[in-house]
């Protein structure tokens, strides 16, 4: 999926959303009222259906909890199908509660089990006599129809917007704190599906914009800006309303809602804070669960952060009764905890048919129970930031604006193949607090910088930080406008020259050493004997300042037919396609080239090795951990009280690119470990397939074997 369609599926776009102050946690920091956000570890979520009740066991589901040391719970209380014995007007209980209350019954269970407890409500349909009541209250589509439920006839969609949600859903979520007390109301599917047209969504949009509401043509409607900007600040005056409601119930109890369309103010505005990621599907990478970890986690810093995960298949199909298998699942939910979420297991229908995944479930939760005092995480300890923008927009209809979402992707694999660990950072978020862990940032087409964002960047560089940037970095300003020149061309050292090259056919790279020293640039590790390797795809032209070294220099695109006329014209034209700019701790790389998406489109692995040896390079410091040995395996190190941790997840199979994966395929790896200054190391252990390794203490590095690794292994260092 390009950029430009990820913004008109989730109407997300570039962001002109108020940015307000935090607002003030009532129960935050006051003596005797203890928060429980930081307490449950794992995670069970039971979603009932309608029929139920009566008869599912609830005892079954209690006794499964305890087993797998779930210590918080997720469960099906309103919304659509009322589970307990509702007086809110309109609130439909389900056809088969009769006298019971299992929703009750399961709280009252878990209570004693001593589990956080979260009520689990689901708006986004309703029923006949509900649209008959208040037919305002059903969304509507553009043609001017109130719309049917796309996959239940006899459901209504109703608006998100309007009195709804804002009056009766109020009701729905005090009715279930004034009798249950729950730690949370988690709200799945409370933020609309798509534009509503109906009354108070026309009006209200109006009101707020003096426009009409925008069409189907996405981005090419001027209202579509201000609508996304209308209805973020809408869900924010609900998600306010829904949780000064609960406060007042219970002062420690917060609203969560499953997904905002901003980042920022999820993270101003949450103490606790859930993805809803469940599997990959198509060709999702196994390492797409953690890149939504470290999304959030760059603007939620470490407030808790849940990973929901399907213990079936999400594809489009949606077979919601479905089981996986048991190695999807497992590498599935190691990248989520390797990146620093908590699990969270999603399960609908408290009557079970295929039961395969309850054994899948409970290895996962006995292994991360076992070792929760080396998953209770205070920090990364990553020293590289990749940079990405959440609310990215379209730039123009040129060629090389196309698929612009694989300029970061294709920088991400190639971290994750260098086994690099590195955090996401916010591109709203380049203040000297948020960059402080960091010692390096990668620009991967960061195409639109404010001034004041370049300013950041300027800022992080002078306090001794590195850069790597690749393409269009800072041609464009904080209002998506080209500039004449890169905001950041002083940092650079080149300026833009008023034109990108491209698509170009075969056209190269020439690698060379150094024409004085004989010397290959440690850029080149590995290429030294390659002479020339494939160019990008499209490359910026570019005029530079000053003097560079040249391991890196273009090839210019050459007849690939006939092939009596394949040879090059120009065997070497001496113009950079990388410029190396050496300030002493501070180093800045930047590529012309669109390196980083044409490494996620061709997968060259001389793509991959460049952009390597060039993030080592600039990061120019020992690094915190180094891994080697055969496969792809996703590195992360962290930080708990009295331990550091290593995770190493292993994505080595044939189904890697397209799973699900049928097995694990065991690597091996040798570690070496920088210990934290002023620290030692005390215990080293292997906390999942258990042992203690042969390890050596090399000056201030621990250096061990790791003999296999099925989905994921954490070494585990006591420190002293
Ligand atoms: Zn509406």
């Amino acid at each position: 999926m390009d950029r430009r369609n990820f913004i008109k599926t989730t109407g997300i776009i570039a962001g002109a959303y108020a940015i307000t102050e935090p607002i003030v946690l009532e129960g935050i920091g006051i003596p005797g009222l203890e928060s429980w956000f930081d307490k449950p570890m794992r995670w069970a979520q039971l979603t009932l259906v309608e029929n139920d009740p009566g008869r599912f066991d609830p005892d079954f589901w209690l006794n499964y909890f305890k087993k797998i040391h779930a210590d918080g719970a997720t469960l099906s209380a309103g919304g659509v199908v009322a589970y307990y014995p509702t007086d809110v007007p309109l609130h439909h209980r389900s056809a088969w509660l009769g006298k019971s209350d299992p929703f009750g019954y399961l709280v009252e269970g878990c209570r004693k089990l001593d589990m956080a407890i979260i009520a689990r409500t689901d708006p986004h349909a309703t029923w006949q006599n509900v649209y008959e009541a208040h037919p305002d209250w059903i969304a509507v589509s553009a043609k001017g129809e109130k719309r049917h439920h796309w996959a239940d006839p006899e459901l209504w969609v109703t608006c998100a917007f309007g009195p709804y949600n804002f009056e009766f859903m109020t009701l729905v979520h005090k009715e279930i704190m004034e009798r249950y007390q729950p730690d949370g109301v988690f709200s799945n599917r409370w933020a609309g599906s798509g534009i509503c047209y109906c009354e108070h969504c026309r009006s209200g949009f109006k009101k707020y914009s003096g426009m009409d509401l925008p069409g189907r043509n996405g981005l090419s409607d001027p209202a579509f800006l201000k609508y996304t900007e209308w209805s973020t600040n809408r869900l924010k005056e609900l998600w306010l309303l829904w949780d000064s409601t609960i406060r007042k119930q219970k002062s420690s109890s917060r609203f969560i809602p499953n997904g905002f369309p901003d980042k920022v103010i999820t993270g101003q505005l949450s103490d606790i804070v859930f993805t809803d990621h469940q599997a990959r599907s198509g060709q999702t990478l196994p390492w797409s669960n953690g890149k939504v970890a470290k999304e959030l986690r760059a603007s939620i810093g470490m407030k808790p952060l849940g990973g929901i995960f399907s213990v079936g298949f999400e594809e489009q199909y949606r077979w919601k009764d479905s089981v996986q298998s048991e190695a999807e699942t497992r590498v599935w939910v190691a990248e989520g905890t390797a990146n620093g979420m908590r699990p969270w297991f999603t399960k609908f229908s408290g009557v079970l048919y295929d039961k395969r995944w309850l054994d899948i479930v409970d290895k996962i939760y006995q292994v991360h129970w076992r070792n929760e005092r080396y998953l209770r995480n205070i920090n990364p300890l990553a020293r590289v930031g990749l940079v990405f923008s959440e609310h990215s927009r379209s730039l123009g209809s040129e060629s090389w604006h196309e698929k612009d979402i694989d300029h970061s992707l294709g920088m991400y694999h190639a971290l994750i193949e260098a086994r690099i660990p590195f955090e996401m950072v916010n591109d709203n978020l380049l203040d000297p607090e948020h960059l402080k862990p960091f010692k390096l940032l990668i620009l991967p087409d960061i195409a639109i910088l404010s001034d004041k964002q370049c300013d950041e960047l300027r800022r992080f560089v002078d306090g001794g930080g590195s850069l790597v940037a690749t393409f269009e970095t800072s041609l464009y300003d904080g209002d998506g406008k080209m500039r004449s020149d890169f905001g950041i061309s002083d940092l650079f050292g080149v300026s833009y020259d008023k034109n990108v090259e491209g698509p170009m056919q075969n056209s190269y790279l020439r690698l060379k050493s150094d024409s004085e020293t004989n010397q290959f640039h440690p850029v080149l590790k590995e290429l030294e004997n390659a002479f020339r390797i494939i160019n990008t795809i499209f490359r910026v032209k570019v005029a530079p300042h000053g003097i560079f070294p040249s391991p890196v220099t273009l090839i210019p695109t050459y007849p690939d037919l006939p092939m009596e006329e394949v040879y090059p014209r120009i065997p070497d034209s001496g113009t950079r396609e990388l410029y190396l700019s050496d300030k002493g701790n501070c180093r800045i790389a930047y590529f012309p080239g669109d390196i980083d998406r044409s490494f996620w489109q061709i997968m060259s692995a001389d793509h991959g090795k460049l952009l390597r040896n060039t993030v080592l390079w600039a990061l120019n410091e020992e690094s915190i951990v180094e891994v080697i040995g055969p496969g792809v395996v996703d590195v992360t190190v962290w930080r708990q009280e009295h331990s550091m941790t290593v995770h190493l997840v292993n994505m080595t199979n044939p189904m890697m690119m397209k799973g699900p994966f049928r097995e694990l395929i065991p690597v091996s790896a040798q570690v070496s470990i920088k210990i934290p200054s002023g620290m030692k190391a005390s215990g080293l252990h292997l906390l999942v397939n258990g042992g203690d390794p042969k390890s050596e203490l090399k000056e201030n590095r621990v250096v061990l074997t790791v003999p296999q690794i099925y989905d994921h292994e954490i070494i585990g260092i006591d420190l002293v």
